[in-house]
């Protein structure tokens, strides 16, 4: 994680052509330069105007943080300056995303100045929205399908399952809501690891979704024949299913 900081930083160096020793005024003197040079109506051909205008995003992202004192401490690893006006007092900044809002907090991953209404409170500290976006992709590494199998494994595994259950715990009268009540969750937990295992073990914003609509879809149509049918197996299903699907939903997360 560090090591692959410390390289991204160097890029943003390197985008504007740069040594790491650079002064805000050599830096913002070389910005200057590299937009001139890039500028893509100046070229002919698509291709060179396609590269140019590459370059520009380039050279506009790295002088977003190395133009900016404090977000380029953040950047270099070092703790950020403290910039103070004339007045002695600390220059407030303006919100990223409000510019009519004042603020003296800035987020501690990219340095961007952030109001009190866009910061995100994160066990590290204050954090911009887009950060702790960009930490979440990270988290979420599921692939496009997995929400299909989670949502596959999830109503194969209950379609199964459901009418065993259903009579089995119907069959052996009132005691069966005891039985329910404590295979439930251990029930759950397994389907959980079962569903985890057929996704790799990948995680995704919306994967427990997509299982617990598989799981439901399994269950119902038991369920109803179990209500249709008449007697407590009906009921010893719910609860059994309630209970599974309480402890598997957190598990899939
Ligand atoms: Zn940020
Ligand atoms: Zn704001």
């Amino acid at each position: 994680m560090t090591d692959h900081n410390r390289q991204s930083d160097k890029e943003l160096y390197r985008a504007l052509d740069l040594n790491e020793n650079a002064d805000q005024e050599e830096i913002a003197q070389q910005f200057r330069r590299l937009q001139l040079l890039y500028q893509p109506e100046t070229l002919e051909s698509a291709a060179d105007r396609a590269y140019a205008a590459q370059k520009l995003a380039e050279i506009e992202k790295a002088y977003e943080i190395l133009g900016d004192p404090a977000r380029r401490a953040i950047y270099d690893g070092k703790p950020a300056p403290i910039v103070v006006g004339h007045d002695g007092e600390p220059e407030s900044l303006t919100c990223a995303n409000h510019p009519d809002r004042e603020t003296l907090l800035r987020c501690n991953k990219c340095g961007k100045p952030i109001c009190i209404a866009c910061a995100v409170r994160t066990p590290v500290g204050y954090r911009c929205n887009q950060c702790v976006r960009e930490q979440q992709n990270i988290y979420f590494n599921a692939l496009g399908r997995d929400n299909i199998v989670a949502l596959a494994v999830g109503f194969a595994l209950t379609v199964v399952v459901a009418p065993i259950v259903g009579s089995l715990l119907g069959s052996i009268g009132f005691f069966g809501f005891f039985i329910a009540f404590i295979i439930g969750s251990g029930a759950g937990t397994l389907v959980a690891r079962i569903i985890r295992r057929a996704v790799g073990n990948r995680r995704g914003r919306n994967l427990p979704h997509w299982a617990l609509a598989g799981i439901i879809l399994g269950v119902a149509p038991w369920a109803f024949i179990f209500l249709v049918a008449g007697g407590r197996a009906f009921l010893m299903l719910l609860l059994f299913a309630g209970l599974a699907i309480a402890s598997a939903f957190p598990q899939l997360r």
